[in-house]
């Protein structure tokens, strides 16, 4: 029983792309009410329902209260986009590195399309400095955006970072909506110099 019908996205896009793994670290950017964690608790068997596979870890991070779940640590009224959440994410992960980061993260929304779309889009470039503190070489990111002029900034930060970008809308998701996500792949930590 998922706690929201958003699971069933992140269940059809793991189903094709195989993202999370037992054992794996994984951070849930806005998490509330936490249906995608219960996905990847199971998906990398952080509470060690499966004592043969390797246990994993999820944290979930979110401007509001996340109900308790076993097998994640939530980080509740906290803000993704804030240089100390990154801090005691790196605490909190084991070796300071994630293998997966995924964000369902959206906005309130203010009812102007171009001024939501702009604000989603700023928080998903605030991700690429979070996975350059934590997430692992060969890691990936999965995050939601909305459609619009500023998406291709947002892809052209991505692929500078990322092995392989690409552009994902899950059955799960409304026909109707602009919601779509990227599912960037094979983390390069950029090098000096770049
Ligand atoms: N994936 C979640 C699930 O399956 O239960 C649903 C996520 S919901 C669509 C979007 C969430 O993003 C909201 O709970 C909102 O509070 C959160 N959010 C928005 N901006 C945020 C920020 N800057 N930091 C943390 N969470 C944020």
């Amino acid at each position: 029983n998922f706690r929201c019908r958003s699971a069933f996205k992140l269940l059809e896009i793991d189903d094709k792309f195989r993202l999370l793994r037992p054992g794996y670290s994984v951070v849930d950017c806005g998490a509330a009410p936490g249906a995608w964690s219960q996905v990847a608790v199971e998906r990398v068997n952080s509470a060690g329902e499966d004592p043969e596979s390797p246990q994993g870890t999820v944290i979930g991070i979110d401007l509001l209260n996340i109900p308790p779940l076993d097998g994640a640590h939530f980080l509740s009224c906290h803000d993704v986009t804030d240089p100390t959440t990154h801090a005691k994410l790196l605490d909190l992960l084991p070796g300071g590195q994630a293998h997966v980061i995924l964000s369902d993260m959206a906005p309130n929304a203010s009812g102007f399309r171009d001024m939501d779309q702009e604000k989603l889009i700023t928080m998903c470039l605030t991700l690429t400095d979070l996975a350059e503190r934590i997430l692992k070489p060969g890691g990936s990111l999965l995050c939601k955006y909305w459609d619009g002029i500023l998406a291709n900034k947002l892809q052209e930060r991505l692929s500078s970072v990322f092995g392989s970008v690409r552009i994902l809308k899950p059955n799960a998701s409304r026909k109707d909506s602009a919601e779509k996500y990227f599912l960037a792949r094979v983390y390069r930590k950029p090098g000096k110099g770049s």
